[in-house]
């Protein structure tokens, strides 16, 4: 009722006062993590949507994803997408079911990235229908329909989606392929951030410099938090590996398939070869983790840190080392278990919402000598998050689980900027910057963002609500 109050008074606001710049509708990720998407309506009254993502956590997320859009589909010109993550382009397909045939433009390898995103869903989706009867609220012919609207778009190339609005992506250094965009209208720049990357994660490049705005709207995921830096990370994950041989337990890693998966192959790769850490066989559980492996092997000339490319003339493979083992079929991740302890498991989902992790977290979170590692944000709602807060009983699957494994994180393996990268990303743009937006983080996080911020940025700073409009 709220939300429909606020969302129809900032419209009003905006019809009687006859604004005549740019508008901002927020439709997802305002005070929360998921769910991004942003409208964007200019004078000449052309509409462009930037991500269309999936809410994640929570009993509500999956009644949210089906409920309507509250725009009409059939007047959005062109979609601008940040990233390939679920919570960015997760209702693409049901958008497309909603009458959507327009452009969906993205980077390169984020256009690979989306199509194992979105068929994982769609599998994942049926999995649950056989379970729960619930209806699914795409197929895989939804998917068909949105990877046939894709077109690349290049890095720091203006361009023009729809008339009035000029685009540029330029590299977030969040994962393969992410950007944030730098949009041009009504004679206002304007910056969304999308989700921006750590930058001192090697994989990858790292972001570009943002250019002087008018409007930024920043994420805030770790608004309020700073990341271990440089070589503890790796450190600490040494320290995690070693303590799992010691104790002969298993070392266990939600991971994100993309990016967090590559990162940690990488640093262990790094361990291995520096000889740093004693043989131990490493699991990657995944079939998708895998498939988007080789996704960043493919885009390795074109997006990977010059450290990266160097390291690749003396190893040709970044993401391969002794003992490190893909298990694609189940009978593969099955064979898991019947190898002794010690041991290490990469598996998704990265929060513990489903996938081949599960299995292995019944088996082995009630075993004191075993290791749960988080690497990446645990939102609300999640198994995960539970584990993370240190909950003593979890269920899965159904089956009440006691918990008694170590359970540690290590925040600087995050493919997220953490609050002092913020602050300098909003510094970058502040020359002319009037106002900021905060969005894609819980609240604490982004009031957390917005106080420090203050401090160096002389501009409005607002935390919206889903369905406000700003300008
Ligand atoms: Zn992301």
């Amino acid at each position: 009722m709220l939300r429909h109050l606020a969302e129809a008074f900032g419209e009003i606001y905006f019809l009687l006062f006859n604004i005549d710049f740019m508008t901002i509708k927020f439709l997802g990720a305002n005070r929360e993590v998921t769910g991004s998407c942003y409208l964007l309506e200019n004078k000449q009254k052309s509409k462009i949507l930037i991500d269309c993502g999936f809410f994640q956590g929570g009993d509500k997320s999956q009644a949210r994803n089906r409920q309507k859009f509250n725009f009409k589909v059939q007047e959005i010109d062109a979609v601008c997408i940040t990233h390939a993550h679920l919570d960015h382009i997760g209702r693409l397909p049901k958008l497309v079911k909603d009458g959507y045939h327009k452009m969906i433009y993205a980077i390169a390898p984020t256009i690979d990235l989306s199509r194992l995103v979105l068929e994982d869903t769609v599998k994942i989706a049926q999995e649950e229908f056989r379970h729960t009867g619930e209806h699914k609220i795409f197929d895989e012919y939804d998917v068909v329909r949105v990877m046939g609207l894709f077109s690349a778009a290049e890095y720091n190339r203006l361009f023009e989606p729809a008339p009035g609005f000029k685009v540029r992506f330029r590299n977030a250094g969040h994962i393969l392929g992410s950007a944030f965009l730098e949009i041009e209208a009504d004679n206002k720049k304007y910056i969304f951030s999308g989700d921006l990357g750590n930058p001192d994660m090697p994989l990858l490049l790292s972001a570009s410099a943002p250019a002087p705005a008018d409007v930024l709207v920043l994420e805030s995921t770790y608004g309020s938090v700073v990341h271990e830096r440089g070589v503890s990370r790796t450190v600490e994950l040494q320290e995690a590996i070693e303590q799992t041989i010691k104790n002969r337990g298993v070392l266990m890693i939600p991971a994100f398939a993309l990016e967090r998966t590559q990162e940690i192959l990488l640093a262990i790769n790094g361990l291995v070869e520096n000889k740093k850490i004693p043989h131990v066989p490493v699991f990657l559980d995944s079939p998708m983790a895998i498939s988007a492996t080789e996704i960043y092997k493919r885009y390795a000339k074109t997006h990977f840190s010059r450290k990266s490319l160097q390291d690749l003339l003396v190893d040709r493979d970044l993401f391969d080392f002794e003992g490190f083992k893909y298990c694609d079929t189940v009978e593969q991740s099955k064979q898991i278990n019947h190898t002794p302890s010690p041991k290490v498991i990469i598996a998704g989902s990265g929060m513990m919402e489903g996938g081949r992790i599960l299995h292995h977290a019944k088996r082995y979170l009630s075993d004191p000598r075993s290791t749960l590692l988080f690497v990446g944000y645990q939102v609300a709602g999640t198994l995960g998050r539970q584990l993370f807060e240190k909950a003593r009983r979890v269920f899965i699957h159904g089956e009440r689980i006691a918990v008694h494994s170590r359970i540690k994180s290590i925040g600087g393996l995050s493919a997220h900027a953490d609050s002092i990268d913020l602050v300098k990303f909003a510094e970058k743009t502040k020359t002319s910057l009037r106002k900021i937006y905060l969005t894609h983080g819980e609240l604490e996080r982004a009031r957390g963002l917005r106080k420090t911020l203050l401090k160096s940025v002389k501009a409005e700073i607002d935390i919206p609500k889903m369905g406000e409009m700003g300008e």
